[in-house]
């Protein structure tokens, strides 16, 4: 079968020739429709994140149809239309058990520790599959298993109440669910969204975007006092994770507000402790992936039409296009939200 791999860090992806993967005890070998392309991929690429070994096949938001079933597996058939949670956990740890298998003591992940979806095929356990309904088509179940469900986990995390004021720093293949689910689903009394990519902004008006900021010509903290009465928000997102927005974020972040971080940065930052955490009681919160459960939480607003994905996916390529997506994205060349590999 085809699969698009990193072969060295800081290199374009190849497309190789490799041995169709045989599900083992518990797994099925799924027939991969769509393949997402996150930003994270480009980070694996450039070593930014670090991948568990090389060559390896990226991606890892991966929806498609049950293809072979390995020993032991009873809640699926051959043709069953699915999405594939990435995380890899042992579903016997203290973190398991409470249901954070982002936490997992042997946590790994499919597209960065073991070989993910850009691939004609994928082995993996049977208990990492989510049923997709007939309805919901392979490209926006692919974004279900990162651009969608992260943002939920972020603003779960974030604690964001009805009616409170959240910004969101980028509006890409996340942001644009961040907005939707901010305002749609969370209830926000008011969402601020901030990014340098003017089509970014009113693709995220069109969202649900109360204010939209674009940096470039306007201070976000700035805006934020004026659109709050000085009060600033309950919840900044920052999706971005660049030293610099990061430290914008947190200056828009009012008494008693939690500033929440999921945009990966390499770069340190360097905080007061008084001035900046303790004096008005920030809360810095971490977000690492997203849960399985969020995934069915995700199906059903869809299902309930309170979350429209049909805005998300701007380009689909061909699997072998795997770079060329990589530089759409890097570049932003033709506006993309979220680019899909499809095959
Ligand atoms: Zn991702
Ligand atoms: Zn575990």
């Amino acid at each position: 079968m085809r699969a698009v791999r990193l072969q060295r860090v800081g290199e374009p992806l190849s497309v190789d020739e490799v041995p169709r993967p045989t599900p083992r005890h518990g797994e099925v070998l799924v027939d991969i429709k769509a393949s997402g392309v996150c930003h994270s991929d480009l980070n694996y690429r450039d070593g930014v994140g670090t991948v568990g070994r090389l060559p390896i096949t990226l991606g890892h938001e991966i929806a498609g149809v049950v293809d072979q079933i390995g020993d032991g597996v009873e809640d699926f058939e051959v043709g069953d239309r699915v999405v594939v949670h990435y995380i890899l956990s042992c579903g016997r740890c203290r973190y398991c058990a409470v249901g954070k298998e982002n936490l997992c003591e042997h946590y790994a992940m499919i597209g960065k520790d073991v070989d993910g979806g850009f691939a004609e095929y994928i082995a993996v356990p049977a208990r990492n599959l989510v049923r997709l309904p007939e309805n919901l088509p392979y490209e926006q179940g692919a974004i279900l298993g990162c651009a969608v469900s992260t943002p939920l986990h972020a603003l779960r995390r974030a604690d964001l109440k009805p009616g409170e004021t959240v910004v969101i720093y980028g509006v890409g293949g996340l942001g644009v669910h961040a907005v939707q689910l901010a305002s749609r689903v969370f209830g926000a009394g008011l969402v601020v969204a901030v990014d340098v990519a003017e089509y970014k902004l009113e693709l995220a008006k069109r969202l649900g975007a109360d204010v939209v900021v674009n940096p470039l010509h306007e201070e976000p903290a700035e805006r934020v006092r004026e659109e709050t009465e000085g009060r600033m928000a309950d919840v900044v997102l920052d999706l971005v994770g660049h030293r610099e927005t990061i430290m914008k974020g947190i200056e828009c972040v009012g008494k008693g507000g939690r500033m929440t971080l999921v945009g990966i940065s390499p770069e340190d930052i360097t905080l007061s402790p008084y001035k900046t955490i303790i004096g008005r009681e920030m809360t810095i919160i971490g977000v690492n992936d997203h849960l399985k459960s969020e995934l069915y939480q995700l199906i059903d607003l869809i299902a309930s039409g309170r979350l429209d994905l049909s805005t998300s996916i701007t380009h689909k390529l061909p699997l072998e296009e795997a770079n060329r997506a990589l530089e759409m994205l890097e570049k932003k060349l033709d506006n993309p939200i979220r680019i899909i590999l499809v095959q």
